[in-house]
């Protein structure tokens, strides 16, 4: 993997390894009958926003701080008409606005290849637990279906726990998820297809940061993908068949509700467009993915517009990038600048103002001759120019 997009493959895929973490990671929760105790109520300390720029657009995007404060909740569970137990929102919430940061109540390690670990592990865990937060992990959902745990314990965890990757000192750029958490809110969260929120572990803080992908409205239920960046991708009817058997529940989210239509809908058409169009910039390298200056922006611009009309907010940051490198190479320094900060502006959205600060892109957005490919076929792209003139 080449340096430029360390940053971006760790945005991109490190809550996205999911897929390989089947039921480990299944936390879809229908309503909860096998409450055994009252559900917890929502946090009520105030949350503070880390993402002034998508709130308060006077401000110079690049030098806002982290200063705001959000007086109520910007979300509430509450029972959803068909899926059981959801987050909504209390209130309108801005693209790119934190919604809420928590910490794990119960962390358990993952094997390597993303393995689970052994079942005395699970039960230590629990019973380390104090009566109040064992209260809370029963509160949680259990998966009911043929493939559930048998332990009861097991089965908790193993339907709301959300995988993340722990970083140690040892190993700063490890990107593996290595470990697996649950929250007393997060945990809660249901999956869509199209979501309108996703999730980012903050290290530091050792708290799992969840973000308005689009703007949300009151009331709007507030979900993430379970499913990695891939199986987005993937028709319906194999999303529907991998929500089942990893997490076992049917998916009834608007984009697989429509794509029982006949005949194929014109979005599961524009969705193969675009994978064709990105088979295009992940099979080769740059230099000659871009050599064909015009035809590359083409395809990368319908495939901005698909992702954006098929509301895939999550996989536009590859598209960013991709947009950013094919003018670097060219060595367009005020296009190959506006598609910097273009990216940089999701990665803000995605992770949050103060981690986006730290990938390369924000050192780039202001200078893009630091691109190791700077403007390897400016003399290629100048001589085209000429030969039209
Ligand atoms: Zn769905």
């Amino acid at each position: 993997m080449p340096k430029i997009s360390a940053d971006y493959q760790e945005v991109s895929h490190l809550y996205h390894k999911r897929t390989n973490l089947s039921r480990a990671e299944n936390n879809n929760r229908n309503f909860p009958r096998t409450y055994l105790t009252k559900p917890p109520a929502p946090p009520s300390y105030p949350i503070s926003g880390t993402n002034p720029y998508f709130t308060n657009t006077k401000s110079d995007p690049y030098s806002a701080t982290d200063t705001r404060v959000v007086a109520r909740p910007l979300y509430k569970i509450r029972q959803a008409s068909s899926q059981g137990n959801g987050l909504y929102s209390t209130q309108s919430i801005p693209k790119g606005k934190l919604i809420l940061k928590e910490s794990p109540f119960l962390v358990l390690p993952l094997y390597n290849n993303g393995e689970n670990p052994p079942k005395e592990l699970y039960h230590k865990a629990y019973h380390r637990l104090s009566p109040e937060y064992k209260t809370l992990f029963w509160s949680l959902y259990q998966r009911k279906d043929d493939d559930s745990e048998k332990s009861q314990s097991m089965n908790v965890i193993n339907t709301n726990s959300i995988p993340f990757s722990r970083r140690h000192e040892y190993d700063e750029m490890e990107e593996k998820v290595n470990s697996l958490g649950l929250f007393r809110t997060l945990s809660r969260i249901n999956h869509c297809c199209r979501p309108n929120a996703g999730w980012y572990w903050y290290q530091e803080d050792n708290q799992m940061r969840l973000y308005a992908y689009t703007d949300i409205t009151p009331n709007e239920q507030i979900t993430v993908s379970y499913l990695s960046h891939d199986d987005l991708l993937l028709p319906s009817i194999k999303r529907r068949k991998a929500l089942l058997d990893g997490f076992g529940f049917e998916c009834t989210c608007s984009a697989c509700n429509l794509a029982w239509s006949a005949p194929l809908p014109q979005s599961e058409w524009n969705i193969r467009k675009y994978q064709f169009y990105r088979s295009k910039w992940t099979n080769q390298h740059i230099l000659d993915y871009a050599a064909n200056f015009s035809q590359s922006l083409a395809q990368l611009g319908t495939s901005l517009d698909i992702l954006s009309s098929e509301r895939l907010f999550d996989q536009m940051g590859e598209v960013y990038e991709k947009i950013y490198e094919v003018y670097a190479v060219h060595g367009i320094f005020h296009k190959a600048k506006a598609a910097a900060r273009d990216l940089l502006q999701h990665y803000k959205v995605v992770m949050g103002f103060r981690e986006a600060n730290k990938t390369w892109v924000a050192s780039q957005a202001n200078d893009p001759t630091k691109y190791p490919l700077w403007a390897k076929l400016a003399k290629a792209s100048s001589r085209q120019g000429r030969r039209k003139r």
